[in-house]
């Protein structure tokens, strides 16, 4: 299921003049303001129960002027999220609320699209070209790409730092396709370590990384020093950017890790099978808060996507297929098997099983697509698996421009 063309966005650091940004920051203040005003005017229509109405910004452009100043793309764009919320919302009301009104506190952005090259990157020079500015924007290319671009998001964080994403086309997809070295794999999602991963060679696990935990220690030093600090005075004001650059930080890091780990996992499997953890429901128990942080989601996500791109086929198993249960040398369910049994015994035939590794055996099985396996494989499986999960795989070193 190759397609032929695809959108890849490109995020690179812009850095702005002085002029430059109080552009942007018009852009994003009419943005802001236009999207209020259509919300306003829609909520009001469904608070009646009324058609909720279609409105463009060029409504608003003879009473308020100065919207005609910044992109029009930029407030056409935000017509459409609205939009498409709407629909969202109507058509899923419980995952997607209505949308919010705007402040200026949020994260702020605009988007803007490509038309006859209004869009530019000159890659020589680093400079960022984008509509109804004549100087180029300076811009950190860490990375090049050769596709047409459709539309760019220029975007300001919290603490002052400038970021466009670049969306481009790709007709040929330039990434490297590896030859899988091992047929299947089967990923068990943990608490404990993040994934434990069974392919032909073994098994192993990966944890979460030790710069991840330390990085969330500070970020609750950082969240009790706020709640400290006395309201409206200049050092909370410090804190509180202390705290949002620490978020920030964190999200690029797990995504870094995430991005690797899936990338590698992909390049070293042909088969990829993972459980369908039911994340929603779990995220009601207690454990919501080590699982909503650990980027389950996200990562099932990549590695679906990235399975895609690279040709491979990717398998959830039934959120019913009983992958901790099953002792995979005999096949006996354990029904007593309780959540925080990490190792057990199989009543059946005696073999004592760590959970994980157990687990992420069976749904390589699943991968190899042979439930009922002869029991020479099982036993190959069984001995290699003893063998390599003593001690705790490295993660395959991957190309940082290869996700
Ligand atoms: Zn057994």
């Amino acid at each position: 299921m190759r397609r032929a063309s695809a959108l890849k966005a490109y995020k690179y650091r812009i850095y702005p003049t002085d002029a430059q940004m109080v552009f942007f920051a018009k852009t994003f203040g009419c943005c802001r303001f236009v999207w209020n005003k259509i919300l306003d005017e829609k909520l009001q229509a469904y608070k009646k129960k009324e058609r909720i109405p279609r409105i463009t910004p060029a409504k608003y452009k003879d009473e308020f002027p100065f919207l005609k100043e910044v992109d029009s793309f930029a407030l056409c764009n935000v017509q459409l999220q609205l939009e498409k919320a709407f629909k969202y919302h109507f058509r899923n009301c419980k995952q997607f609320k209505l949308p919010k009104f705007k402040k200026k506190r949020d994260k702020q952005s605009y988007t803007t699209n490509n038309v006859h090259n209004s869009i530019r990157v000159d890659f020589e020079k680093g400079l960022l070209y984008l509509p109804k500015l004549r100087a180029g924007v300076k811009i950190g290319l860490h990375r090049t790409f050769d596709s047409k671009i459709k539309s760019v998001t220029v975007s300001r964080t919290n603490d002052g730092k400038y970021y466009a994403s670049i969306l481009v086309e790709t007709e040929n997809r330039k990434n490297k396709v590896v030859e899988p070295k091992s047929k299947a794999c089967g990923v068990d999602l943990g608490l404990e370590h993040f994934v434990t991963v069974t392919n032909d060679f073994g098994s192993y696990k990966v944890g979460h990384p030790k710069y991840l935990l330390k990085a969330e220690e500070r970020l609750r030093r950082l969240q009790r020093s706020l709640s400290r600090k006395q309201k409206e005075s200049k050092n909370r004001e410090k804190a509180r950017l202390r705290l949002t650059r620490q978020h920030a930080y964190i999200t690029n890091a797990r995504n870094d890790f995430l991005h690797k780990l899936s990338k590698a996992i992909i390049d070293e499997n042909q088969v990829v099978v993972v459980e369908d953890i039911n994340v929603k429901g779990l995220l009601k128990t207690r454990l919501a808060k080590s699982i909503s942080d650990s980027g389950w989601t996200k990562f099932l996500t990549y590695l679906k996507y990235k399975a895609e791109w690279y040709g491979r086929t990717f398998i959830q198993v039934d959120r019913f297929f009983p992958s901790s249960k099953l002792c995979h040398r005999c096949g006996h369910k354990n029904d007593d098997l309780a959540l925080h049994d990490r190792t057990w015994c199989c009543p059946a035939c005696g073999e004592i099983h760590d959970r994980d590794v157990n687990a992420s055996i069976n749904l390589y099985f699943v991968g190899l697509g042979r439930p009922e396996v002869t029991p020479v494989e099982r036993a190959l499986v069984t001995n290699r698996s003893h063998h390599a999960s003593k001690q705790e795989a490295q993660l395959p070193t991957v190309e940082q421009s290869a996700y």
